[in-house]
């Protein structure tokens, strides 16, 4: 195997599940010699790790394309570059990438990226051929195995992919496919070795994380399939793991025991993104989200009484076809009875090839833009109001990095909020309780009360 050095440059679009396969491409890439370069100018391979979720998605790669060619025709007389197209709109697109782009090298899909090596040496071989969009899903992480290379104190990890739900506005189903969990003794066998490398919190992540349903560790095949709830604690048995979170999930996919995990298992941070979309029954049933409001509500009342200090984030979509105001003003009704920490909100775009961009009684744009206003400040209220409650209350602080100013320290609480506190740098990569002190809209700040609690 070569080790020439090489300069990789990998831009990532998109979802923490892209930001998860951009780091496996670079651990496959590692024993080819290529080294992360944080720019692409001079970069031997270049990927675009692409995001179908958003309007005008392939637009945007096409006009990053432009902009590689000129880098593209400087590097042809030291060595040359190679430039590929990963991820969702690589699924969508296929070929045709190769075509309107001729820039292009090799095309992969997110199935497929662990055919990165042989990818590129037929792209140097016969160029316009280097194309895999499969579907292969259980190949891709029997090839990957467990050695990642890691920084920082905090990782993603891949536990499930693809969707089956076909949310009628969502590209999703179309570019990830269907439903499919990895087995539990392959995760576990990824986290231990995280959790070796230092790593002190993960992120279970999947399009439909909650959906997880994976075969049970090796010789209890008896068992069946173990859902999120039994991984959830499974994963909490790691030494050296002190914070598991999960994202994204599905209200429909919510069960009872997942929720007592809640309960149960306090590495399992108390901050959970449940996704609703709209308050509006009817907008839920055109979206097919299949569950009402008010079965989203309850779901959230038994979270709460399951973990009194759980906050809740989530995503919503306005101006979905057929959205009158008594829809919009249903959406606002749902978010003040959620009271969210912290919400997504986007205004609906077509995606091409899904139900909802073929719907006739598509919403003005203008009427879009006001709606989110509206919705968009009574969020940021709530928001504002969460990180306020937060001032008086002493909370555990994972300790990321050293803080801008001398002396300071930045890390993360359990709401995922930003926390900055004067402290040594020996507290990096450690749990410490901090008072807060101040807050604002998108960070808190206090002292350290002198316990320390050591991660490792
Ligand atoms: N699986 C998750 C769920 O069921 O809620 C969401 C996955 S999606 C990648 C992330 C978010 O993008 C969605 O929750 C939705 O709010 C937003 N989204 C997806 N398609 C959209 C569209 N066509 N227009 C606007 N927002 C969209
Ligand atoms: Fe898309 Fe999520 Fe709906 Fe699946 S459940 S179709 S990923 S929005």
């Amino acid at each position: 195997m070569s080790t020439t050095r090489k300069r990789l440059f990998i831009k990532t679009y998109g979802c923490q599940m892209n930001v998860y396969d951009s780091d496996r491409m670079k651990d496959v890439l590692t024993p080819l010699g290529y080294e992360s370069a944080d720019t692409p100018e001079g970069a031997d391979l270049v990927i675009l790790n692409t995001c179908h979720i958003r309007e005008k998605a392939a637009e945007k790669v096409y006009s990053e394309l432009g902009r590689l060619r000129p880098l593209k025709d400087e590097k042809a007389a030291s060595g040359g570059m190679t430039i590929a197209v990963a991820g969702c709109v690589a699924q969508a697109e296929g070929a045709e990438i190769m075509k309107r782009a001729p820039v292009v090298d090799l095309v992969v899909g997110p199935q497929t990226y662990h055919k990165l090596p042989e990818l590129i040496a037929q792209a140097h071989r016969a160029k316009g051929e280097a194309l895999d969009t499969e579907f292969e899903v259980e190949d891709k992480f029997d090839r990957l195995g467990s050695d990642r290379q890691v920084e920082g104190y905090s990782a993603f990890v891949t536990v499930q992919e693809g969707c089956d739900k076909f949310c009628t506005f969502c590209v999703v189903p179309y570019t990830r496919g269907a439903e499919w969990s990895r087995p539990v003794d392959q995760i576990v066998a990824e986290i231990r070795a995280l959790a070796a490398k230092g790593i002190r919190e993960v992120t279970l992540l999947g399009q439909n994380v909650n959906a997880f349903h994976g075969a049970p560790p090796s010789g209890r095949e008896d068992e069946g399939a173990w859902g999120l709830g039994k991984l959830v604690r499974h994963v909490a048995l790691i030494g050296g793991i002190e914070r598991i979170r999960f994202t994204t999930s599905h209200p429909r996919d919510m069960d009872e025991d997942l929720i007592q995990a809640f309960a149960d298992t306090p590495k399992l941070m108390p901050y959970f993104h449940l996704p609703v979309q709209a308050g509006s029954d009817k907008i839920l049933k055109s979206m097919n989200r299949q569950h009402t409001a008010e079965e989203y509500i309850a779901i959230i009342d038994r979270l709460r009484a399951a973990r009194p200090d759980i906050a809740i984030s989530g995503d919503m979509i306005i101006g979905f076809p057929g959205e009158t105001d008594a829809d919009f003003e249903a959406t606002l009704d749902l978010v003040r009875r959620v009271n969210y920490a912290s919400c997504f909100s986007f205004k609906y775009s077509k995606r091409p090839g899904t139900p909802g961009a073929a719907m006739f009684n598509q919403v003005d744009e203008g009427v879009k833009s006001a709606r989110l206003a509206v919705l968009q400040e009574l969020l940021s209220d709530q928001q504002a109001a969460f990180n306020e409650s937060m001032i008086g209350q002493t909370l555990p602080v994972l300790f990321e990095k050293p803080g801008r100013l001398d002396g300071q320290l930045h890390g993360r609480s359990p709401y995922l909020q930003s926390v900055h506190v004067e402290g040594p740098a020996e507290l990096i990569g450690q749990i410490g309780e901090v008072r807060i002190e101040a807050a604002s809209r998108n960070s808190l700040s206090g002292s350290l009360t002198g316990s320390k609690r050591s991660a490792a």
